[in-house]
C-alpha cells in the first residue's frame, strides 16, 4: 500500500499546482494501492472521488508542493474513514464493567481476554477473566495460564456447563468480589453458524454486557468488515478488536471496519505478548499507510520504557543509600508533572497529611529548592556529603541561588533525611546515618 502511494506523489513532481488532469494518474495509483491492500471496492470508490474533489478545489499554498497536499489530504480522508477519533471503552456507571468477546476460531479472542485484563490492570482496574469456551478443555488452561501470566483471577466452571451458565456464575462472582471489569472470553467457531449466534446470544442476555466486541484477524482483510456487519446485525456489538496487526496484513481491514459496519475499532493487537495491546488510533495507523512511519507510537513507547528504567535506577540507588539532589529534582518534577504532589510530600520528614494548601506550600518551597540545587555542581548533586562537610559550599550555593545558609543547611539535612526514610519504606533494616553538619 505505502509503495504504491508513493508512486502517486512521485508522479506529481515538478508540477506547480493540483488539476483534473494531472491528478488522474495519481488517483489511479491510490485507487489501486487500496485495491491491493483489500480494501472493498465501494470504500474504495467513494474515498477516490472525495479526495479528488477536494485535491481540485484546493488552493495554491506558498511553500507546499502538489504532492504534499495530495498526501495531507489523502492522510486527513484515512482518518475520516477510519473514524476519526479514537474510539474510548466504555465502562458501566455503577457495578462491575463486562465486556463480552466474540469471533470466529483463531483469531486471538483468548490472547486478546488476557491482553485486555492487563491493559486495564496497568490503568488501576481490578479484572476477572471467565473461561466461557467449553468446547475445548485446552482453551481453559489457556486462558487460566494467561490469567496467572498476567495476575488477574480466572472463573472457570469446567466444560459441562453451558456457556449462558459460566457467564451468570461468572458474573456473581465479580459482582461479590467487586472487581471493576469482567472480561468474558467465547468459543469460536470457523465460520459463522447458527449455533455461535445463538449461543452468544444467550450469553448477551444473561451479562446485559457494556462492551460486546468482536475480535477480528487482520490477515483476514475485507473480510473483516463483512464479519463484523454481520455480527452486529445478528447479535449487537459495541465496536472491533483488530487482532495480528504484526503479521503481513495489508491493512485493509482496518480501512474499512468503520465505513462499512458502522462501528469502530477500539483497540488493536499487534504480538503475541501480552503488552501488545494498544488504543486504534485513526491519525496514527493513517500515518503508518502513508509509509510516514508510527512515530507517535514509536515515542510512547520508548516513554514508557524510559520511565521504567529511571524508576528501577532510582530504586537502586536508594536500596544503597545513593539517593541525591539530581534524583530529587527528576523524582520532585516527575511527580510535580503527573499534577500530584502528595506523593513526594510523604515522602519528606515532617510532612503528614496533606491539604490543598499545604501542597500549594510545597510547590513553593521546591522552587526554592529547584532553585538551591540548580546552583550546586554537579559533584555536589551527585554527593550531598560534600556540602554536608563544608559551610563554604554552602555559603556558595545560598548567595547563588539568593537564599540564607539556613535554608541550604535544611535542603542538606533533608536529603539524608529523605535518605533513611527511604530505606526504611523499602523494608531495609540497617537505615543510613544522618551526618550533623559541621560548621
Ligand atoms: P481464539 O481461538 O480466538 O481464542 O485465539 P487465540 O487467542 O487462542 O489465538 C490464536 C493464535 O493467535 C495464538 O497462537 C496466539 O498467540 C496468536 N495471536 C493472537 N493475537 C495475536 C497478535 O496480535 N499477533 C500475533 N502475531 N499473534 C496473535
Ligand atoms: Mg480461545
Amino acid at each position: 500500500l505505502t509503495s504504491g502511494l508513493e508512486s502517486a506523489w512521485n508522479k506529481l513532481k515538478g508540477e506547480e499546482v493540483l488539476t483534473k488532469e494531472n491528478i488522474v494518474e495519481p488517483m489511479r495509483d491510490i485507487r489501486r494501492a487500496l485495491l491491493e491492500a483489500d480494501v472493498s471496492l465501494p470504500v474504495v470508490r467513494r474515498f477516490v472521488q472525495a479526495v479528488s474533489d477536494q485535491a481540485v478545489g484546493v488552493g495554491l499554498i506558498r511553500g507546499v508542493k502538489p504532492d504534499q497536499q495530495l498526501v495531507k489530504i489523502v492522510n486527513e480522508e484515512l482518518v475520516k474513514l477510519m473514524g476519526g477519533e479514537v474510539s474510548e471503552l466504555v465502562f458501566a456507571k455503577s457495578g462491575p464493567t463486562v465486556i463480552l468477546l466474540a469471533g470466529l476460531q483463531g483469531v486471538g479472542k483468548t490472547t486478546v481476554s488476557a491482553k485486555l485484563a492487563y491493559y486495564l490492570k496497568k490503568q488501576g482496574k481490578s479484572c476477572m477473566l471467565v473461561a466461557g469456551d467449553v468446547y475445548r478443555p485446552a482453551a481453559i488452561d489457556q486462558l487460566v495460564i494467561l490469567g496467572e501470566q498476567v495476575g488477574v483471577p480466572v472463573y472457570t466452571a469446567g466444560t459441562e456447563v453451558k456457556p449462558s451458565e459460566i457467564a451468570r456464575q461468572g458474573l456473581n462472582e465479580a459482582k461479590k468480589k467487586k472487581v471493576d471489569v469482567v472480561i468474558v472470553d467465547t468459543a469460536g467457531r470457523l465460520q459463522i453458524d447458527k449455533g455461535m449466534m445463538d449461543e452468544l446470544k444467550d450469553v448477551k442476555r444473561v451479562l446485559n454486557p457494556t462492551e460486546v466486541l468482536l475480535v477480528v484477524d487482520a490477515m483476514t482483510g475485507q473480510e473483516a468488515a463483512a464479519l463484523v456487519t454481520t455480527f452486529n446485525i445478528e447479535i449487537g456489538i459495541t465496536g472491533a478488536i483488530l487482532t495480528k496487526l504484526d503479521g503481513d496484513s495489508r491493512g485493509g481491514a482496518a480501512l474499512s471496519v468503520k465505513e462499512v459496519s458502522g462501528k469502530p475499532i477500539k483497540l488493536v493487537g499487534r504480538g503475541e505478548r501480552m503488552e501488545d495491546l494498544e488504543p486504534f488510533y485513526p491519525d496514527r495507523m493513517a500515518g503508518r499507510i502513508l509509509g510516514m512511519g508510527d512515530v507517535l507510537s514509536f515515542v510512547e513507547k520508548a516513554q514508557e520504557v524510559m520511565q521504567q528504567e529511571d524508576a528501577e535506577e532510582l530504586q537502586k540507588k536508594i536500596m544503597s543509600a545513593k539517593f541525591d539532589f539530581n534524583d530529587f529534582l527528576k523524582q520532585t518534577r516527575a511527580v510535580a508533572r503527573m499534577g500530584s504532589m502528595t506523593r513526594v510530600l510523604g515522602m519528606i520528614p515532617g510532612m503528614g497529611k496533606v491539604t490543598p494548601a499545604q501542597v500549594r506550600e510545597a510547590e513553593k518551597s521546591l522552587k526554592i529548592m529547584e532553585g538551591m540545587i540548580e546552583a550546586m555542581t554537579p559533584e555536589e548533586r551527585e554527593k550531598p556529603e560534600l556540602l554536608a562537610e563544608s559551610p563554604t559550599r554552602r555559603k556558595r550555593i545560598a548567595q547563588d541561588s539568593g537564599k540564607t545558609e539556613q535554608q541550604v543547611s535544611q535542603l542538606v539535612a533533608q536529603i539524608f533525611q529523605m535518605r533513611v526514610r527511604m530505606k526504611n519504606l523499602m523494608g531495609v533494616m540497617e537505615g543510613g546515618s544522618i551526618p550533623a553538619l559541621s560548621n
